[in-house]
């Protein structure tokens, strides 16, 4: 039997990171993958797919983000789903080429098949050949997938879940997506930019709750002027399969309402791809959404399995996940260089507009009762905003009011998930507004969104007006 340092479960983010980092370090290591593509949900169903996208979105409908450029460039010919997916396509393939490269530059052993548990030690792998290999510590990295309930009929045609949205072979004329998460939000307004129809239920009464209401508010008053038609505080009671291919999917809601679309995507929730681990027979402990539930250092309850990853739950990105495996590789083989995540990481949502977000909405700090204030920016008051023709968009810090400590940051408009990095250090460097507002800035960028929100801060720290 082949033997390894470390086994890693899964080439996504987190099994891809993990399994070169170790190599890195000099230790044996096998990959096991069950799909012929390398990536995962970021490189094959959702992280790079989406992005992808969107831009695509913006391109081929000529629209750009609200305002950008003051006009629409209209569309010389009617974009088809092709044009629509070609690129994602591309981004898709390469970004899995990268990912067998580096896994194979580093001298990382990948096998093909299904992982499955034999014992704390020894996983069995089904897939053109059975085989079976030793490992002395192993990661899960299995990722997640789409929550089906019961009562919607999925068919990947005409009803969808966010895998198989990506493999339409027509664009809907009308499509209502269910959850407005992340996902539900940012596929809403991609479909809404190439002209479909959007219908998006949200069983509560503001979408993204985590996000900053004011933020979030914008983002609806801009999803709303974008002809998305969002049904607050509905749920889905029966979804009816169109009896024949020219007909319409009935979504029924529990208020009574009909719609009837082209197309339907359910968006809400996922759960820790586990069934196929036979975790059972070592005794893995698992969660209610299937996720493996681990210790700070990653560790399960069997001391030699690791997890990372979407397989773990919240906080489920790309990002993190990366870093997850990193830090669970630092401690199995004590390698001093992670100890654990950041205390503070950006949420970048890539609908239209863009929101990112880190730190502490002024929600929360209403909640924990802080002496606070709040610091803002529009994008249309910066040159940079005005080359643009930018019309919408701000960026708001959450600021203490003693001593001045930037708290958290958010952002809706253009390029907001690349702004926030500035954001990000101030926020987990524990930086106040004298040290933001001491800092020099190319000039005209939209980084100055963060020098004027902070003046407004000052201004409103002092009551006095301050013109910078
Ligand atoms: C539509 C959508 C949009 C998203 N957008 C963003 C975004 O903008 N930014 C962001 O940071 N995150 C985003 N995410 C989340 C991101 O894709 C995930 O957090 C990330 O891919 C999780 O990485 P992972 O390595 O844990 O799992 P995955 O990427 O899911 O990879 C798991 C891998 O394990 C393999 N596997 C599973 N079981 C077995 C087995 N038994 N044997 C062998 N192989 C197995 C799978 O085939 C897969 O390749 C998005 C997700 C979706 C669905």
């Amino acid at each position: 039997m082949k033997k390894f340092d470390l086994i890693v479960i899964g080439t996504g983010p987190a099994g891809e990171k993990a399994a070169v980092k170790a190599a890195y370090f000099g230790y044996q290591v096998a990959i096991i993958e069950k799909e012929e593509t390398y990536g995962g949900a970021e490189v094959i169903t959702g992280t790079l797919p989406s992005k992808t996208l969107k831009e695509t979105a913006l391109f081929l409908s000529g629209k750009f983000e609200k305002g950008i450029y003051g006009i629409e460039r209209g569309l010389e010919h009617e974009a088809s789903v092709n044009d629509f997916m070609y690129r994602k396509d591309f981004v898709s393939a390469s970004a899995a080429q990268e990912i067998y490269d580096n896994l194979t530059r580093h001298g990382v052993t990948i096998f093909h098949g299904i992982a499955s548990f034999e014992d704390s030690h020894t996983l069995t792998i089904k897939g053109e050949k059975e085989e079976t290999i030793y490992g002395e510590n192993i990661i899960i990295a299995t990722g997640s997938y789409p929550y089906h309930p019961k009562n919607i009929p999925f068919d990947g045609v005409r009803i969808h879940d966010s895998d198989t949205i990506l493999l339409i072979k027509r664009f809907p004329t009308s499509l209502c997506i269910v959850g407005a998460g992340v996902i539900g939000c940012e596929y809403a307004t991609i479909f809404a930019t190439m002209g479909t129809k959007v219908y998006l239920v949200n069983d509560k009464e503001h979408i993204l709750p985590f996000v900053d209401y004011e933020i979030s508010t914008e983002l609806v008053a801009q999803m709303q002027a974008a002809n998305i038609e969002i049904l607050f505080n509905k749920s889905v009671d029966e979804i009816l399969p169109p009896p024949s291919e020219n007909d319409l999917v009935t979504v029924k809601l529990k208020s009574g309402e009909i719609r009837r679309v082209d197309m339907f995507l359910f968006a809400a929730g996922r759960s820790g791809n586990t069934k196929l681990l036979n975790s059972e027979k070592i005794g893995l402990q698992l969660g209610d959404r299937e996720q493996v539930i681990v210790n700070a250092q990653y560790r399960t309850n069997i001391p030699n399995i690791f997890a990372t990853g979407d397989v773990i739950g919240f906080p489920a990105l790309a990002s993190t996940s990366m870093d997850q495996g990193r830090v669970a590789v630092a401690h199995i083989f004590q390698t001093q260089d992670l100890e654990h995540l950041p205390s503070h990481f950006p949420y970048g949502i890539y609908t239209i507009p863009e929101v990112s977000m880190v730190g502490i909405t002024e929600e929360e700090a209403i909640k924990r009762d802080l002496n606070f204030i709040i610091g803002k920016a529009r994008y249309g008051d910066m040159p940079r905003g005005k080359i643009l023709g930018a019309q919408a968009g701000f960026l708001k810090l959450i600021i203490s009011k003693e001593e001045l400590r930037i708290l958290g940051v958010h952002i809706i408009g253009h390029q907001a998930t690349e702004l926030i990095h500035y954001g990000v250090l101030l926020v987990e460097e524990k930086k106040t507004l004298y040290d933001l507002i001491g800092q020099v800035f190319n000039f005209p960028t939209l980084h100055e969104l963060y020098k004027y929100a902070g003046y407004d801060g000052l201004s409103n720290s002092t009551g006095h007006k301050i013109k910078p």
